[in-house]
């Protein structure tokens, strides 16, 4: 399943209206707010129906097909340039080890994003290592360790409520020691303090920095999908104590409003490396551009 189901059906209902009459102006207004209802962002949506009304004043008799066309074909003009790498090209073309600092809100699903990444790196012949570095929950060191033992990846962790800056210092020296390509670091997530949390990532990011120059390689922000505008609020929050270097996009399976990551890569003009499409540990794709215009308008 590419997740996709729920935003679809919203935009495939509006776009069906179109079959077998001229594209009036109703319709195209009927698209637009199904297109916004989607999340796709105010400029991303003028972008679409811009075209669309160009395409309905200059051609007669357009057909769903060719509304398809011209909206996939639009979106995925907006989407390509922020496309970037795969994180397997990330990995290929990088040193070793490769640390991914992995950044988001409680509830976004980090542990779960590390621990599919995890699995899919042992299964690559890879040799993932992972770091607890969210020290403020003690459930979730013990949820990381229950998903390294169940990968088979080593856990570096300390006890709850150690400093996050050290567990992830440990992680490097041990990740330098014993050769692994790469590390997957989790990190705190509680809203309520939240200068005090940016001012730990920004501790953490400089303290791996610190031990191993050009580290982290990545900074992975985990957004939940469902969460809609405030993940795009989050999204600039984070980017901006630390400088996001790429997006993973949660629960994509369960929103009608997965376009919010098509507003996000556009306004922030960051790359989305990975969606989740679900709770199993299978349920981890690269994202990439045309599968997703083609899931959403084909
Ligand atoms: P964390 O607090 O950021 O570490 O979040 P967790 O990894 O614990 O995830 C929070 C909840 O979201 C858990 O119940 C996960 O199973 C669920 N979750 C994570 N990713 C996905 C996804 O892609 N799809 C669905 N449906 N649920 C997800």
């Amino acid at each position: 399943s590419d997740g996709l189901g729920k935003t679809r059906s919203a935009v495939k209902q509006s776009l069906d209206r179109f079959l077998g009459r001229p594209p009036d102006q109703a319709l195209i207004d009927d698209l637009e707010a199904s297109l916004l209802g989607a999340d796709l962002g105010a400029r991303v949506v003028d972008r679409l129906i811009t075209q669309v009304n160009e395409q309905a004043r200059s051609v007669s008799g357009t057909t769903v097909a060719d509304l398809q066309n011209l909206l996939s074909q639009t979106l995925y003009g907006v989407l390509k340039p922020v496309a970037g790498s795969s994180l397997e090209e990330l990995l290929n073309k990088g040193p070793k080890p490769f640390i991914i600092l992995v950044v988001g809100v409680n509830g976004a699903g980090k542990t779960t994003t590390i621990a599919k990444l995890a699995q899919r790196l042992s299964q690559a012949g890879r040799r993932p290592l992972l770091v607890a570095g969210d020290t403020f929950r003690a459930a979730a060191i013990d949820q990381l360790q229950v998903w390294a033992d169940r990968v088979g990846a080593e856990l570096i962790r300390q006890r709850h409520g150690a400093d996050p800056a050290a567990v992830a210092f440990d992680g490097i020296v041990a990740a330098k020691a014993r050769h692994a390509d790469v590390v997957l670091i989790d990190t705190a997530g509680r809203l309520h303090t939240k200068s005090n949390l940016m001012d730990e990532l920004r501790k953490v990011k400089r303290v791996i920095g610190q031990e191993l120059p050009g580290a982290p390689h990545e900074v992975l922000l985990v957004l939940d999908a469902t969460s809609g505008q405030n993940a795009l609020a989050q999204a600039r929050q984070f980017h901006e104590a630390v400088g996001v270097t790429g997006l993973a996009l949660t629960k994509l399976d369960g929103t009608a409003r997965g376009g919010i990551l098509v507003a996000i890569a556009e306004e922030l003009k960051i790359p989305v490396r990975l969606i989740g499409v679900g709770e199993g540990v299978d349920d981890l794709q690269d994202f990439n551009a045309e599968a997703f215009v083609a899931a959403l308008f084909g």
